[in-house]
């Protein structure tokens, strides 16, 4: 674990229970609580927790409800549940653990019992974390890999499709990349393409927005409900960052320093488009771009 203290949401309508469940948590972990359902679902988004402690009697919204509902919330999807209950029932627990429950603890809860099983669940939920990342963030520039990149296009695709916005894909390719790697070696080529990731992610930074390294040493990045104007606005500062880095490129033809050429679409999405449609055209763009001297963008007709 981490040397952060994780933390843990403890959500309980009884002031005793809560109690006990404070006194046996709050000198290994980080505690916020809430006394019932809805001030829950409010509170858990914001606080973020590691790991969640639910109560499943409680007056208005019980624990299953509020189960359910968080489980909505893909931000939260993958943190922990514990149900606990007075209830020794096995039909409550099935349901608990049918709903997605990480574990089920009944009152009177046992303090070493409760720290141990919190513990062990957080530590669960830190390798698969681990493994997440792993799997979907780039090793060398620390931003979002193409899977990643597939599945959060995907994600914003639909959305500007439910709600009639516009999106706009660019695709960044660093201009004679290999004479670059040839001329100044490829651990400075690496570090160059770091230099280029970490602007972008930087520039990229409004809900919606996101980079991500597409391969090699090309970038693509979503800018969500950006019109064509905005993308081109975009593009522009992009390029400017790019060279504004002022990495010394000599054997470039386009620059003295390193440029990218970039690939700009727009379209609102509509059926039976395809998220794959607007990644061609960027890319037809990225060609035209290149073809057109490098250091520039260039932007698809397709609408
Ligand atoms: P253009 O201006 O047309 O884009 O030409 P280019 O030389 O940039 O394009 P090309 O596709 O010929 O070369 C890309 C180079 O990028 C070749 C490859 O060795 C290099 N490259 C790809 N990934 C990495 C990497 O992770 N690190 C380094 N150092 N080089 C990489
Ligand atoms: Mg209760
Ligand atoms: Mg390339
Ligand atoms: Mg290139």
């Amino acid at each position: 674990m981490s040397d952060e203290k994780a933390r843990v949401f403890i959500v309980e309508d009884s002031k005793t229970s809560m109690a006990a469940l404070k006194s046996a948590l709050s000198g290994e972990f980080r505690i916020a609580t809430a006394l019932s359902g809805q001030e829950a679902l409010k509170a858990i988004p914001k606080v973020n927790p590691d790991l969640i402690l639910l109560d499943v009697v409680m007056p208005g919204m019980d624990g299953f409800e509020v189960c359910r509902r968080l489980k909505e919330n893909p931000a939260i999807d993958g943190t922990p549940i514990v149900f606990v209950t007075a209830k020794e029932s096995v039909e409550d627990e099935t349901r608990g653990l049918e709903m997605g429950a990480a574990d089920y603890i009944t009152k009177p809860i046992s303090p070493p019992v409760v720290r141990a099983r919190v513990r062990n669940l957080i530590q669960l939920k830190r390798y698969r974390d681990r493994l997440f990342n792993l799997s979907a963030i780039d090793g060398l520039t620390g931003i979002p890999n193409r899977r990643r990149f597939d599945e959060q296009f995907d994600s914003a695709w639909r959305q500007s499709f439910r709600r009639w916005e516009p999106i706009s894909l660019l695709m960044v390719d660093i201009d004679s990349f290999k004479l670059y790697n040839d001329n100044y070696g490829h651990l400075a080529g690496d570090e160059c393409i770091k230099q280029v990731a970490l602007l972008m992610k930087g520039m990229a930074r409004r809900a919606g927005d996101f980079a991500a390294r597409y391969g090699g040493e090309e970038f693509a990045c979503v800018l969500s409900e950006t019109d064509i104007q905005g993308a081109r606005e975009f593009a522009q500062r992009l390029l400017e960052g790019i060279r504004e880095l002022k990495i010394p490129h000599a054997f470039s033809p386009a620059a003295e320093v390193v440029t990218a050429s970039i690939g700009v679409a727009t379209v609102i999405p509509r059926d039976p488009m395809a998220p794959e449609e607007l990644l061609e055209a960027a890319d037809h763009a990225l060609y035209d771009a290149k073809r057109l001297g490098r250091n520039r963008y260039a932007v698809s007709n397709f609408t």
